[in-house]
């Protein structure tokens, strides 16, 4: 087969910004993805007539802007729209919080629960803003070294940060600005996404800030829904890159990738075609990039060792389901469409609450009470799915990947069924409006998208596998040890989430390389 400058292998969201920006930049892109779709863990599929589901990923606002614009992603599709409210909670005394994108409406809410708090919380976002601002100056560059990370907390003021962020729980953190447990728990809820840790686990705190990473259309700190679900985003990716000259083949695995004298030439695909390449970008994770795809003699074992101490962790089961109607909570009754089915519905009362579910889950049990993170998505895009009935996706911790008992095979309808009634104590109306579910465990997460041990962030986002050390020490700038070999995927820095962020930095590393003269 004729050779190409640049081979992706897969094409998850961060492989398609890569090949947008090499093909952009003039080379000859070829993106290989396994699945018969574009999109990895982004991904919008029509699983029954008329209906599409974001079958994993199910809400924007991490892709950076700066993607938008350069691969001009609003000619090829690309439209996001803030959820407003944010947030809804019920909890069980029949009351419920619900998180504007007002400041003055916020408060209001806030204070019903605590004026206190009402009053602390302008100084949390602040607190939050300034952090934030310092790790958003690094999403689109390599890592500093440790070192000098560590060396911009000087002084009294910086070191009392440095713990804070860097070292303190989310729950000790929240228990420094808030009194009340209504508000600590829904700011609690997204500390603990995609990590195997609970909100007291030390490290977590840091998690709190990565929410108001968010931005919407130029509005920071928001969340919200992609146009098409999640695969909007992925599909709007694909179109630029070809715009651009790149070609992608899906339902195209790579079985290796090829090398001599210590450099990546190009890849075998899993029907034995051979592909010349000068460069290689693996968006499949690391440790599948170097147990799985490279010769290990082509390896160094000392490297080789870390990417195999690497952890992956999973934790989540995704519950995904076509609704009759929609839920019909008891703390705000009502079946049509009302403010609180428009934004994330959560089910996680306490602190408390999110702690137990990690208890269950550190030593090998499923959730007895899980924490839910759910939408709605058809009601803000009508075109997923017929009229009058409705998408509900329901995000879901824990789910540990390795159990203590059984197979998750023979467990995960029973999880499933686990997810389901927990929300319906909210929603008595849910179990029999539930017309078809599918339950994504940990184990079809890897077996279908590839991603190690389920890990929805292809590695564990732990303080331990951040910045420099992601993903292993030495090598967070993308390059490999194999001359010619770039990761491009979310095991690299910053990490997960559907950003576009490492799909960026590889290309650019990879295009100082091939076009030396710039
Ligand atoms: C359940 C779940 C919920 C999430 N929720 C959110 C959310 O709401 N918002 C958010 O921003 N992020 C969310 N995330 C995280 C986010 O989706 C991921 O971090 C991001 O999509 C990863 O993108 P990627 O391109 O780096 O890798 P991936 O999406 O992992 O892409 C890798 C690609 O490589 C392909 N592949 C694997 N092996 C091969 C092979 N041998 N040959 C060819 N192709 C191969 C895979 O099929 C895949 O398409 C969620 C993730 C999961 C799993």
């Amino acid at each position: 087969m004729p050779g190409f400058d640049a081979v992706v292998v897969g094409g998850g969201h961060n492989g398609l910004v890569s090949a947008g920006y090499l093909a952009k930049a003039g080379l000859k892109v070829l993106v290989l993805e396994r699945r018969p779709v574009v999109g990895g863990a982004s991904c919008t599929e029509e699983l029954l007539p008329g209906v599409r589901f974001s079958r994993l990923a199910y809400s924007a606002g991490l892709l950076r802007p700066e993607v938008v614009r350069d691969l001009e992603l609003a000619r090829f599709g690309y439209e996001a729209q803030p959820f407003d409210p944010q947030f809804f909670l019920p909890f069980p005394d029949g009351d419920s919080i619900l998180l504007w994108n007002d400041n003055d409406r916020n408060l209001k809410e806030l204070a019903r629960f605590s004026k206190k708090d009402a009053e602390a919380y302008p100084k949390y976002v602040a607190f939050w803003t300034d952090v934030m601002e310092l790790i958003e100056a690094m999403v689109l560059e390599a890592p500093p070294p440790l070192a000098d990370l560590l060396g911009m907390f000087q002084g009294a003021d910086a070191e009392e940060l440095a713990k804070r962020i860097l070292l303190q729980s989310a729950a000790s953190l929240l228990d420094e600005f808030f009194e009340s447990e209504e508000v600590k728990a829904m700011l609690v809820t997204a500390t603990t996404i995609g990590l195997p840790a609970g909100p007291r686990t030390p490290g977590t705190a840091l998690m709190l800030g990565h929410m108001l990473l968010h931005e919407i259309n130029g509005v920071k700190q928001t969340f919200g829904y992609a146009k098409g679900g999640m695969g909007g985003i992925s599909f709007a990716l694909a179109r630029a890159a070809e715009h651009f000259g790149a070609t992608i083949r899906a339902s195209t695995g790579v079985r290796r990738i090829l090398t001599r004298d210590g450099r990546a030439v190009g890849v075998e695909t899993d029907d034995s075609t051979r592909i010349d390449a000068r460069a290689v970008l693996a968006n499949v994770d690391v440790k599948t990039t170097f147990t799985r795809l490279l010769d290990p003699d082509v390896v160094d074992p000392t490297f080789l060792g870390k990417v195999r101490a690497i952890k992956a962790t999973g934790v989540v089961t995704k519950v995904n389901c076509l609704l009759s109607e929609l839920p019909d909570f008891s703390c705000r009754p009502g079946k049509t469409v009302q403010p609180h089915h428009r934004g994330y519905i959560d089910v996680c009362p306490s602190v408390d609450y999110l702690e137990r579910a990690w208890d269950d889950a550190k030593y090998g049990s499923p959730s007895e009470e899980p924490f839910l993170d759910c939408v709605l998505h058809s009601v803000t895009d009508p075109s997923l799915c017929p009229p009058g009935k409705f998408t509900l996706s329901i995000y879901s911790q824990y789910s540990p990947y390795a159990l203590r008992s059984g197979s998750w095979d023979d467990r995960k309808e029973g999880v499933g069924d686990t997810v389901v009634e927990t929300l319906a104590q909210f929603a008595p109306n849910l179990t029999r409006a539930i017309e078809w579910r599918e339950v994504i465990t940990p184990l079809d997460m890897e077996r279908e998208w590839g991603l190690p041990g389920g890990c929805i962030y292809q590695t564990d986002m732990t303080p331990d596998q951040l910045f420099s050390l992601r993903p292993v020490p030495g090598w967070a700038g993308y390059r490999t040890p194999v001359a010619g070999l770039y990761l491009c995927g979310s095991s690299s820095h910053p990490g997960g989430g559907v950003t576009g962020a490492p799909g960026h930095n590889a290309a650019r590393v990879a295009l100082e390389d091939l076009r030396p003269s710039g």
